[in-house]
């Protein structure tokens, strides 16, 4: 069987040995308590639901939709975007409708990348920046995420010989996995140095709506300059619980919306229109929903954070995201942590090197289980104090 090159030279599954760890506990008849996965544990507010289930009895949903997208959801998507961030756009040109961010991050690399250009690619980061980039031949610069610089990256300490190269960047606040958010001065930051080295920027948003103590996450696209490079990805997944239902869209620039729309419309036919029916609900209704899930990951990531610190470990509140991304103790390296966690305390966290070698001194906890489990999380790891 002859495969791909580009099959053959994906990254290892950093996480397979802790998957194996995790399933040989599990079959011991140890309680695990996941916080891997960044998977919203609560159900879809049950209006979304309710909109779907009517929408699906509808005979005009069940044909093709359209590529880019409802007209109805686009002109919900515009409406949302002037609301939430009083970003003006065109729901006819500006808004193409997404199966997820995640399609949306995987495929936008084609409409920009010849090969042997070169993709600046945050790390640790989303998977699918750098994998996207090497698929459409591209080849992925990876920006260091420090702690000393708040987890944004240093434009000024990428080579020139790469800037030369560089055609698009992709930049993601609030982050996964870090938990760190950016201001406008960094986007400010970004269009400048977006303009002087012609790229296009794209920013995942995937985790717009999930903040605490409010903060609000400004859009990229309120910056002066941002709608002539760039575009924005964001996500029904992780605002409205619906990771199960694959809904999102991308909105900015659009030159770069159309030409993202000609590989699209040439890939997949659109997401089904019932979905979308769906996304309008959730768009244009009250958005309580979101509010009550903030303040339940509140309470979740006050309960960890507390944990964590009185085991010795330096962690403070993040201000949007449900990851604690958390630095680990001295005498371990990432791998070796999630190991004493899971098999000392039954407890899931992912390796931060899994995110990239920048994620390498760090676990991510992801505030995906009720309150008392992460209490319950926290008290085994007092038990093991000791090796901390
Ligand atoms: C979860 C996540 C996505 C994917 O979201 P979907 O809309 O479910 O595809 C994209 N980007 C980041 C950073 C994420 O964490």
């Amino acid at each position: 069987m002859n495969y791909s090159e580009r099959i053959l030279t994906l990254p290892p599954y950093l996480f397979a040995s802790i998957d194996e760890a995790k399933k040989a506990m599990i079959d011991k008849g140890v309680d695990v308590i996941d916080l891997g996965v960044g998977d919203p544990d609560r159900p879809t507010p049950p209006h979304i639901v309710e909109s779907m289930v009517n929408a699906v009895r509808d005979p005009k949903n069940h044909q093709y939709p359209s590529y880019v997208g409802l007209p109805e959801f686009r002109a919900a998507v515009a409406e949302w975007m002037k609301k939430t961030r009083n970003v003006t756009i065109d729901p006819k040109t500006q808004v193409l409708t997404l199966l997820g961010s995640k399609e949306g991050v995987a495929h936008v690399p084609f409409a920009f990348i010849n090969p042997g250009d070169v993709v600046l690619c945050p790390n640790p980061g989303y998977p699918v920046y750098t994998i996207g980039t090497k698929f459409a031949c591209g080849v992925p610069y990876e920006m260091p995420l420090l702690s000393k610089n708040n987890f944004l990256p240093d434009y000024d300490a990428i080579p020139k010989d790469i800037l030369k190269k560089a055609k698009l960047l992709f930049i993601n606040y609030p982050n996964n996995p870090t938990g760190a958010v950016a201001d406008k001065a960094f986007f400010e930051k970004t269009v400048k140095f977006a303009k002087e080295n012609n790229l296009v920027v794209v920013h995942d948003n995937a985790y717009s709506e999930m903040v605490y103590d409010d903060y609000k996450a400004p859009s990229f696209l309120e910056v002066p300059g941002a709608m002539d490079v760039g575009i924005e990805l964001y996500s029904m997944s992780k605002t409205y619980n619906m990771t199960g239902w694959r809904l999102g869209f991308a909105v900015g620039n659009k030159d770069l919306i159309a030409a993202f729309g000609k590989v699209k419309s040439n890939i997949d036919s659109g997401v089904f229109d019932a979905v979308q029916r769906a996304g309008i609900t959730a768009l244009t209704s009250s958005q309580q929903c979101v509010a009550d899930m903030n303040a339940v990951y509140t309470e979740r990531r006050n309960a960890l954070i507390t944990g964590l610190k009185s085991i010795g470990l330096d962690v403070k509140p993040q201000k949007a995201t449900f990851y604690v991304w958390a630095p680990v103790p001295k005498g371990y390296d990432s791998m070796g942590f999630a190991k004493l966690l899971l098999e000392e305390a039954g407890i899931v966290a992912t390796p931060g090197v899994g995110f990239g070698k920048s994620g390498e001194g760090f676990v991510r906890f992801a505030l995906t289980k009720e309150v008392n489990r992460i209490n319950e999380a926290v008290e085994r790891m007092k038990k093991i104090k000791s090796k901390i």
